[in-house]
């Protein structure tokens, strides 16, 4: 889950990133373990969740881009009350951070998206005597031709092992010049970690990275290859990312930049 971009309030002076730890939802509705007669924090936003944190020493809350919900994390010994009212004093930042978030771009009809550097208009044919979903890249349009309805989640799939297709190619060319293996890649939907090498050499990508500019993802599989020699992030780990890619410092830079926004295309 990604930090938000403006700073968690946090009930005191002290400025500290939230605790890493084992979270327990809170549950409000039909299994409530919460009075939400007297405490309706529904009503301070619908996207506001509540979860006990086991370590965290403070009343804290967070964005979370990805699923456009705002957290509030409430330490074992505070109570409800004191986390409500916290909430409450709040509401402003809540409703403000989740009116900022980027306008969602679903893959529907007329949908206009870049797929590895090059844009893209979402074409839909509805056509119910199809037996199934056929989907193809061409002249500049993402052709759909389906039976379904609401073929966005068709869509997304397609494009998941697009993402795999070419960042798989990249990454063993990359790792070709290393003279090294890749064990396995797979393209995940992840909103925190844009790349990730394990060490037994499997990697791993975002299939947003689809969205990215292509010195963007260029860079970023580069970095992830470079760890099949470097499990650090050593000088010689950087020399060896930026020979492995076509610019790696602007590409660097565009992920700084642009990467929450990748987080609209769902
Ligand atoms: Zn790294």
């Amino acid at each position: 889950m990604p930090t938000a971009q403006t700073k968690p309030l946090q009930s005191s002076k002290r400025k500290k990133s939230p605790a890493q730890g084992k979270f327990e939802q809170l549950l409000w509705g039909d299994k409530t373990n919460i009075d939400i007669e007297r405490y309706p924090f529904a009503e301070i936003s619908p996207h506001l969740r509540l979860r006990h944190h086991a370590r965290a020493k403070r009343l804290a809350l967070r964005l979370d881009v990805k699923n456009r919900l705002v957290y509030l994390t409430i330490p074992k010994r505070i109570s409800v009350k004191a986390a409500y009212k916290f909430a409450l004093e709040n509401q402003n930042w809540i409703t403000d951070r989740l009116e900022e978030l980027p306008k969602k771009v679903t893959l529907g009809h007329g949908a206009l998206i870049p797929l590895f550097g090059q844009e893209y208009q979402v074409h839909i044919t509805c056509d119910k005597t199809l037996r199934k979903t056929n989907i193809s890249l061409k002249d500049n349009k993402l052709i759909v031709l389906t039976n379904k309805e609401n073929p966005e989640a068709r869509i997304k799939r397609f494009v998941i092992s697009h993402t795999l297709e070419e960042l798989s190619k990249l990454a063993h060319e990359k790792a070709a010049i290393l003279g090294k293996k890749i064990k396995n890649i797979d393209v995940k939907d992840t909103a925190s970690r844009w790349g990730s090498c394990s060490q037994d050499g499997c990697l791993s990508f975002s299939w947003r990275l689809a969205f990215a500019s292509p010195e963007a993802y260029d860079y970023v599989v580069a970095h992830e290859v470079a760890h099949l020699n470097h499990m650090d992030h050593s000088p010689a780990f950087w020399k060896q990312c930026a020979a492995l890619s076509d610019n790696y410092v602007r590409g660097k830079a565009w992920m700084k930049i642009n990467a929450q926004e990748l987080l609209r295309y769902c």
